[in-house]
């Protein structure tokens, strides 16, 4: 439910995502006043579009803060130059990009900024698939993999933020002779379980590899390791699996068992041990996590002073 007094206000959320942006103007699911899509560009030309969005929605309305949960890697240290910044990504055109400046600066609001999987765990936690879970992991499973996570209903940043898709896990090469194909690590989760990694392992698209495919059990045993893993080391209460890969229905059913099956009974808890199917879920709001939650990210943030905004607009 939203808050009445919230009701009244107007909070800004983009989604900014590798391929595409969703912004939207709103104080929740049941409050969206306005909403665009549109495809991610060059900066300039798709920042560009974002400011057009919210100039247009604040001649109605002033925004009190803009949250943004934006694909990375991105700086969240407040105290660094580049803080507000894409950084290191290998997209053309886009490492080392301001974003957070350049809208705080054209709309004149406090901008909210966080990556685009710590944001989507919040969305899901506030309105979503984890609410009431002040212990959430939201992992995406998609071009890349990434995990946002709540702890004691905060997001987790610390030395930079989680890089759950960066995991190493046990490798068999007899049962999967695929070396992996991160960058970095070669065979990482990211490297040996994300779409592109299907893709090359088994020589076509993932969405097209069939139900009954190998594929499916070996791409559950990688997310089950990770899994048990976060399990072990954060105990959440809820993990929220999303992304185009976990579009795949059966893998639900496939990963419950084989987490159950590695734990194998060594973590005493019912969510695990009898009510899994509603421990390992799907997020609950479709393609808006990750706009909702920016609009969650902007709830908790204070808006500029009349000071600040008067020298941010000049
Ligand atoms: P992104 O991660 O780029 O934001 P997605 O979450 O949609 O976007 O992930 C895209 C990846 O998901 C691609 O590698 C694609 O092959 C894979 N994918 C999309 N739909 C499906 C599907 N139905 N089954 C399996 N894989 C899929
Ligand atoms: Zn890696």
């Amino acid at each position: 439910m939203t808050d009445p007094v919230q009701r009244r206000r107007a909070y800004g959320g983009i989604e900014a995502g590798g391929t595409k942006w969703v912004c939207a103007v709103g104080t929740g699911p049941d409050d969206i006043r306005a909403e665009t899509r549109f495809p991610t560009t060059t900066p300039l030309e798709t920042l560009g579009r974002a400011i057009a969005f919210f100039r247009a929605a604040q001649v109605d309305e002033p925004l009190e803060v803009l949250g943004v949960g934006s694909f990375g890697p991105v700086d969240l240290d407040p105290t660094s130059p580049t803080y507000g910044f894409i950084t290191t990504t290998p997209k053309p055109g886009w490492a080392q990009t301001a974003v957070a400046a350049p809208l705080q600066q054209a709309l004149g609001v406090r901008v909210a900024f966080d990556n685009d999987v710590n944001v989507a765990a919040l969305g899901e936690n506030r309105w979503g698939a984890a609410q009431d879970c002040a212990y959430t992991v939201y992992i995406t499973v998609g071009t890349g993999i990434g995990a946002g996570v709540l702890i004691a209903g905060q997001l987790l940043h610390g030395l930079v933020h989680p890089e759950v898709g960066h995991l190493r896990l046990p490798h068999d090469w007899q049962r999967d002779p695929f070396p992996g194909n991160c960058p970095y690590h070669s065979d990482c989760l990211e490297g040996l379980a994300s779409g592109p990694a299907l893709a090359k392992r088994w020589g076509q698209p993932a969405e097209t590899l069939p139900p009954d495919h190998p594929a499916w059990p070996l791409q559950a045993h990688y997310l089950a390791l990770a899994l048990v893993n976060l399990i072990c080391t954060l105990s959440p209460q809820r993990i929220v699996l999303g992304g185009g890969v976990m579009s795949q229905p059966q893998l639900f059913t496939l990963i419950r068992s084989e987490v159950q099956r590695l734990l194998n009974g060594y973590v005493q808890a019912p969510a695990i041990l009898e009510h899994i199917d509603q421990y390992l879920v799907p997020p609950a709001l479709g393609g808006r996590s990750g706009v909702l939650g920016a609009i969650a990210l902007a709830q908790q943030a204070l808006p500029l002073t009349g000071r600040e905004a008067s020298i941010t607009s000049t």
